[in-house]
């Protein structure tokens, strides 16, 4: 604990890995902050192939182990029209998909990191940062008792909190709010293929994806006022939001054995400010991507990579790398939102409902064929 580290990363998700295990490759001495023990459940369950491809260049030399992944096969839309689409991943130059235990998967980069010698701190929260001549003081709080810990720069990868940042005094400007609502369930007989199952509906939409072990994660996703005023923060009212689809109930038939939900807000926000003078923001902290893109871990992993590059750059004397960075990611922002415009734009059936008409506002669609190519949940950069 004397010995000051060149970058803390707060937060073990898998943003803050990756921007770990691509710092400590680069030489830096690096150490990891992370709040929780993996136990608890985590959001995001599908890999798109570019996802998986980029997960194994992280690892590489190691080899990526799919013990407990199930492999997708790709993914079925009825977004726009009463008919299915089918976007299979056959042909995708980076192979198939893969549906995933979320907590596995980023206890599973923690190992690696382990294996790396990243210190990584388990149920140890950040208590209080301080500026401390060109570097950090951070006070920590760890099972042990209270510690303290130094370094020249700080990494946020703390997810929608954005906790460094916000501690500088950072806003978060917001653009809708977006809220998920997820149940689990032993996964039907109707529902044997691997696929990640999209449904609009005239107050939001659904997706269902399966989860290893023989189980299905049902999401239901609208604004969080439409959600409250349906009742559906809580079992009876989203079971009832569920019996009012149609090809989804179809397949899955009843949840009545639903008794807990997963709530999680995941509104489309970013920070002003991507990085600041010796920090730098990073996945879900610097920018919330709409779940519909399927991307949040994909740009967790990119931002990781992205992150490490422009610290290294500012140890080695680049006064703008930083700068440089968080202007990359409000560009990176700015196209992520034309393609959810573009995407919504092409569901037009409800356009007066409150969910459909706050994102049809912004104008008509601009890729009819995005959802027909499996577009929805992979061409999002
Ligand atoms: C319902 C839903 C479904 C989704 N589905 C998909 C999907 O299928 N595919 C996909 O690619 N993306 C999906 N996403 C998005 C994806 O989950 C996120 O983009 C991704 O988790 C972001 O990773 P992250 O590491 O930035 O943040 P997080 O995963 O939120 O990790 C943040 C980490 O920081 C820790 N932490 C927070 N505060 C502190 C603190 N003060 N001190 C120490 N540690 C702290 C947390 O415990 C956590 O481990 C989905 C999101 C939702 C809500």
């Amino acid at each position: 604990m004397n010995t000051p580290y060149d970058v803390v990363v707060v937060g073990g998700g898998v943003a803050g890995l990756s921007a770990a295990l691509c710092l400590v490759r680069a030489g830096v001495s690096v150490c990891v902050l992370e709040r929780t023990d993996y136990a608890a459940w985590r959001p995001g369950e599908t890999l798109s192939p570019v996802t998986w491809a980029e997960l194994r260049q992280l690892l590489a030399p190691e080899p990526l182990a799919t013990e407990g992944f199930l492999e997708s096969q790709g993914l079925e839309a009825t977004w726009g029209s009463e008919r299915p689409h089918h976007h299979s991943f056959l042909a995708n130059p980076y192979g198939s998909g893969w549906h995933v235990e979320r907590r596995h998967l980023d206890a599973l980069l923690a190992h690696h990191a382990g294996r790396l010698q990243v210190p990584l701190w388990r149920d140890t929260c950040v208590t209080q940062l301080e500026r401390e001549g060109h570097g950090w003081r951070v006070r920590i709080r760890t099972p042990q008792g209270p510690a303290e810990l130094r370094c020249e720069a700080l990494v946020d990868a703390t997810g929608r909190s954005a906790w460094v940042a916000r501690q500088q005094g950072v806003r978060r400007r917001e653009w809708d709010a977006l809220c998920s609502v997820s149940g689990i369930i032993d996964r039907p007989p109707g529902f044997q293929e691997q696929h990640l199952v999209v449904e609009a509906t005239p107050q939001g939409w659904w997706y269902a994806a399966p989860l290893p072990g023989g189980r299905l994660i049902l999401t239901l996703l609208s604004d969080v006022d439409v959600l409250q005023r349906l009742g559906a923060l809580r079992p009876a009212g989203w079971s009832a939001l569920f019996r009012a689809t149609r090809h989804l109930r179809e397949r899955v038939g009843g949840v009545e054995a639903v008794t807990r939900l997963q709530v999680r807000r995941c509104e489309t926000s970013r920070l002003e400010h991507a990085a600041g003078e010796g920090w730098v923001a990073v996945g879900d902290a610097a920018a919330m991507w709409d779940p519909l893109s399927s991307s949040g871990i994909l740009k967790g992993l990119r931002t990781g990579r992205a992150s490490a590059r422009a610290l290294c750059a500012a140890r080695e004397g680049d006064s703008g790398a930083l700068e440089d960075y968080a202007r990359q990611q409000a560009a990176e922002f700015n196209r992520y939102l034309s393609a959810r415009q573009a995407h919504y734009a092409l569901e037009q059936r409800w356009a007066t409902e409150d969910f459909w008409r706050r994102r049809l506002d912004a104008g008509p669609p601009t890729s009819l064929t995005a959802r027909a190519t499996g577009a929805v949940a992979t061409s999002v950069p």
